[in-house]
This record gives structure tokens, C-alpha cells and sequence, in this order.
């Protein structure tokens, strides 16, 4: 079996380490024998969606984002065939607020790709912190690190998770990012996928069944360093002197 990682603007759109995702999923693929296939796309690269198991777009600066824009438009429509398709998404932060139909920033709307129908405006305060999500889609928690001026208002979308300490979308609704299909879409750079190896898993599994059938299951890895690491953010913020909107989930 193989998995081919389609990397988005690795040029322009790689803050805080979303590169460290990459390297999760591959590593997380080889570890268990599987190939991986990683294609960095620098902007202005033509995409064949269709050779794409796992697509990441990462986090960028407002004028970053303002720079893939033309870019992005170019691949809108086969961008938004694969994700209709069940193709696996990450998108985090600056790539989050893009599958979106615009990001309104100080100074300009840059338009995005339009495939979820969310939309993100600045405000002056950023958002700013560690975050732990308590999501439906794990019995784990999710930690990670968010640092935006964008808020961003998800509709009827199906959010990601419930904020349990930090800001999330808007800093006020008590929800992060939005899952679609086989789109995770977040503010959490950390990055994501080393400190919840649990949503790592998800994703490649998704990508194989889509790939390969649905009987297709991964072995779980001796993931016990992963599991300290996520549970040291999550008992950090169990402590009685922060205000938790709830529970925060346990490994067990
Ligand atoms: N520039 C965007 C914002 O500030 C996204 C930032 C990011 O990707 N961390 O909201």
C-alpha cells in the first residue's frame, strides 16, 4: 500500500511547524510498512488532484495569504472535485480560513477557495494560546497552539471541537475549526499531528479506506511518549486555578 501526501504551499504557507505534520504522517505510514509519497506544490505548480491521498495547507501571515490567493483560485474547482470526493484535508489556520469563501483583513478581503461555507474577519486582539478541544470525532483530547487575528464564523458547519480551555473560532462561540467529509480544518499548529497522534491516525486511515476499502484498519503504533506528552498539556490545564468550559476527555 502506498499514501501520496500532496504538500500546498510549503513557500508561503508554513507557520509554527506545519511541517511537522508532514513528517507525522510519514513517518506514521513507514512505521507500519506502508510507502509514503510526500509532493511539495510551490505556488504557481500545476495539481493533479487525483494522484492525492492526503492534501495539507498550512498556516500563513495575512500577506502571505494574500500572495497564494491567485494561486489558489487557479485550483479551485479540481481543489474542491477532491474534497466532494472524500479526499483527506488538513487544513490549518491560514489554510482553514482559505477553504473558506474569504478572510476580510485589516486592510483587504483576500478571497478563498469557497469549499466550506464559513467565513473570517480580523479584529485587532489576537487570538493567542495554548487549546484543548474536547472533539466528537476522539474519546482523547486535542492540544495544540492558535495564534490568530481571524475570526471565523463556521455557519452550520460541524466544528471541529468544543473549546475546553483557550479561544477557538471567535474567541466567544466555544468552538474550533470545522470537519467536512474528510476535512479536518483548525486554528491548532503545535504542530498538530506529533501532539495528537490520534487525529493523525484518523486521517491516514480515511485515506486508505478511501483508497483501498473500508476493511482497511491501522495498527496501533507504542505510542506511550505521545501519550505523556498530549496528557502533560491536558493535566496542565486541569488544575483548579483555570476555568474549563468542561471536562477535559482522558486517555485511558
Ligand atoms: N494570518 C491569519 C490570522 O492572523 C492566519 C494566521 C496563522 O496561520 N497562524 O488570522
Amino acid at each position: 500500500m502506498k499514501l501520496t501526501i500532496g504538500h500546498l504551499y510549503p513557500d508561503l504557507l508554513n507557520l509554527y511547524g506545519d511541517r511537522g505534520n508532514i513528517q507525522c504522517l510519514r513517518k506514521r505510514l513507514e512505521w507500519r510498512g506502508i510507502e509514503a509519497e510526500v509532493i511539495p506544490f510551490i505556488s504557481g505548480d500545476t495539481i493533479d488532484f487525483s494522484k492525492l491521498d492526503v492534501v495539507l495547507l498550512g498556516g500563513g501571515s495575512d500577506r502571505e495569504q494574500e500572495l497564494v490567493c491567485s494561486h489558489l483560485q487557479k485550483i479551485r474547482e479540481d481543489f474542491r472535485t477532491y474534497v466532494e470526493e472524500d479526499g483527506v484535508v488538513l487544513a490549518v489556520c491560514g489554510g482553514y480560513q482559505l477553504l473558506g469563501h474569504y478572510y476580510k483583513t485589516q486592510t483587504k478581503t483576500i478571497e478563498g477557495l469557497g469549499i466550506l461555507n464559513i467565513k473570517t474577519e480580523w479584529e485587532p486582539e489576537r487570538l493567542i494560546r495554548n487549546i484543548v478541544l474536547n472533539s466528537p470525532l476522539f474519546d482523547t483530547p486535542v492540544v495544540g497552539f492558535e495564534n490568530h487575528g481571524g475570526r471565523t464564523y463556521i455557519g452550520d458547519h460541524t466544528p471541529f471541537g468544543k473549546v475546553v480551555f483557550g479561544l477557538g473560532n471567535t474567541g466567544k462561540s466555544g468552538q474550533e475549526g470545522v470537519i467536512y467529509k474528510n476535512v479536518i480544518a483548525t486554528y491548532l499548529h503545535g504542530p498538530l499531528l506529533p501532539k495528537n497522534p490520534h487525529v493523525c491516525d484518523y486521517l491516514l486511515e480515511h485515506a486508505l479506506q478511501r483508497k483501498y476499502g473500508t476493511e482497511i484498519h491501522l495498527e496501533p503504533l507504542p505510542d506511550e511518549l505521545e501519550h505523556k506528552a498530549n496528557s502533560y498539556i491536558a493535566d496542565r490545564y486541569n488544575d483548579k486555578k483555570y476555568v474549563l468550559k468542561e471536562t477535559i476527555k482522558r486517555y485511558t
